[in-house]
């Protein structure tokens, strides 16, 4: 275990959360079903932990550099955080961003529990004018669905300088692509349900943290809060992270590929990939992560009607939402009506996954030409 400290991510994720290897011990981590244990000694009741959990904690405290908990979804994980501040903070909140977050601040603030300045969290000037006499920094990067990069390693510690909490949503990079508590964060967060878990056959949340006082108000609001995760879901997770690297590596190098196709395409306004040299904070990007995420937004020149045809019109593309599994899925992201008005009509989120990026473009590409 303690070696296991010494090893890269990539490994982290394969190694940790197995049981000891001694002889005649399993491999893997088996999945413990119980809601209690016997008295006096251990867990106590299932609310609190599972052995399971603690497997698949390990792993994404591996990689995210900290304590990790799980909760039932990424939304409970992002209720809780916010759930600790006090009456009256004033939370810097980037103005775009995953569409339960932005319900649940502005809920904050229309009951007014919260203050909330939102930012263009790709404008660093703008940021840290707002973090002046604020409490707490929420930041997505890079943001779903508009992919505005922030510049992390500046922003977060002038905040931590200026006393501010600080948490960031880290699904759309994962910790393999950026690591927010080596940055100084005080909080990294996922939808586990994406990338992590990987094969979009469950919902799940993580927290990680360094500082232990935090991991203790945290574990105690998990505990009555009760989003807790259930011992199979973990389970599957916990599976799904061992190929995170790989996954990644494949859905990115198709994403850029696709991107860069995109770009041409006589049907696309515009297209917003971290890893393309057009994108406005590409240089940004490639100066602290490893890898630019598998995600692009794109505009259709023929309109909202036009991109959900052509959403509908794919055959190997999944027209669904969600994100970060290894089958590739569309949507245009207005036909929910909570998607940000700073977002286009036209806009269609493409999350590419591992197929063959050939049939990927073959199908992206007829689905476009039949709407163009
Ligand atoms: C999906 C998502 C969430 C919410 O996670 P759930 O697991 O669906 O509750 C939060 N943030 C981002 C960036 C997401 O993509």
């Amino acid at each position: 275990m303690s070696d296991s400290k010494r090893l890269q991510p990539d490994s982290l994720i394969v190694t940790s959360g197995r049981p000891d290897a001694i002889p005649g011990a399993s491999v893997n981590t088996g999945v413990s079903f119980t809601s209690t244990y016997v008295a006096p000694d251990g867990i106590g009741y299932g609310r609190s932990g599972n052995e399971t959990w603690t497997a698949l904690e390990s792993a994404i405290g591996g990689i995210e550099g900290g304590s990790t908990l799980l909760f039932s979804s990424g939304m409970g994980a992002i209720s809780a955080v916010f759930s600790l501040l006090p009456h009256r903070s004033i939370i810097v909140a980037s103005r775009n961003g995953y569409t339960g977050t932005m319900y649940l601040l502005q809920k904050l603030e229309s009951d007014n529990q919260c203050e909330i300045r939102y930012v263009d969290i790709a404008h660093t000037e703008e940021v840290l004018a707002a973090l002046q006499g604020a409490n707490f920094l929420w930041m997505e990067s890079p943001t779903n669905p508009a992919l505005e990069v922030a510049d992390l390693p500046k922003i977060i510690p002038a905040a931590k300088a200026l006393g501010l909490g600080v948490g960031v949503d880290n699904t759309f990079a994962t910790a393999l692509n950026q690591q927010p508590l080596a940055m100084g964060a005080d909080i990294s967060m996922n939808s586990v349900t994406k990338f992590i878990a990987g094969h979009s056959d469950l919902i799940m949340g993580s927290l990680s943290m360094n500082d232990e006082a935090l991991l203790s108000r945290l574990t105690m609001q998990r505990k009555q809060g009760g989003a807790i995760p259930g011992a199979m879901e973990v389970y599957l997770a916990l599976r799904g992270i061992r190929t995170l690297d790989v996954r990644l590596e494949r859905a990115q190098k198709n994403a850029l590929e696709i991107a860069t196709r995109l770009s041409a395409h006589p049907a696309v306004q515009s297209v917003r990939y971290p890893g393309l040299p057009s994108h406005p904070q590409h240089e940004r990007a490639a100066s602290f992560m490893k890898g630019f995420g598998a995600i692009i937004s794109f505009e259709v020149k023929a309109g909202a009607d036009a991109a959900d045809r052509a959403c509908a019109a794919s055959k190997v593309v999944v027209h669904a939402t969600s994100l970060g599994g290894v089958e590739t899925l569309w949507e245009r992201r207005h036909r929910w009506a909570g998607e940000s008005e700073h977002i286009s009509q036209s806009l269609i989120r493409l999350s590419v996954g591992i197929e063959n990026v050939e049939d990927l473009w073959a199908d992206i590409d007829q689905a476009l030409s039949a709407i163009h």
